[in-house]
């Protein structure tokens, strides 16, 4: 029969109760390892692993190919190009706004 474990958390330090129906819990899915981490850290891990991946997509911007109204170059943009306003390449475009 189990009973009620106090444990440390590893990363905060604080103490927390592995409860009889959770042990029985891990036992029944074959963890032979005790909860590292309180579940206030396992959630914190948890939103970290899902902020990461939403991160890497935010990184991947969807490009669109223009043509260049300036000097008539493909290009890439990171908007759709809409067609009632030019769209310059990134030479063309930084000379423009010098002028
Ligand atoms: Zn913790
Ligand atoms: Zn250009």
């Amino acid at each position: 029969m189990n009973q009620d474990k106090t444990l440390t958390c590893k990363d905060c330090g604080v103490e927390f109760i592995f409860s009889a129906s959770e042990q029985d819990f891990y036992a029944e899915k074959g963890f032979t390892n005790e909860p590292g981490r309180c579940p206030e850290c396992r959630a914190a891990r948890k939103q970290a692993n899902n902020n990461g991946g939403r991160g890497n997509n935010y990184q991947q911007r969807e490009m669109h190919e223009a043509v260049c109204a300036e000097c008539g170059i493909t290009t890439q943009v990171p908007f759709r190009p809409s067609g009632d306003r030019p769209v310059y390449c990134r030479d063309c475009f930084s000379k423009i706004n010098h002028r």
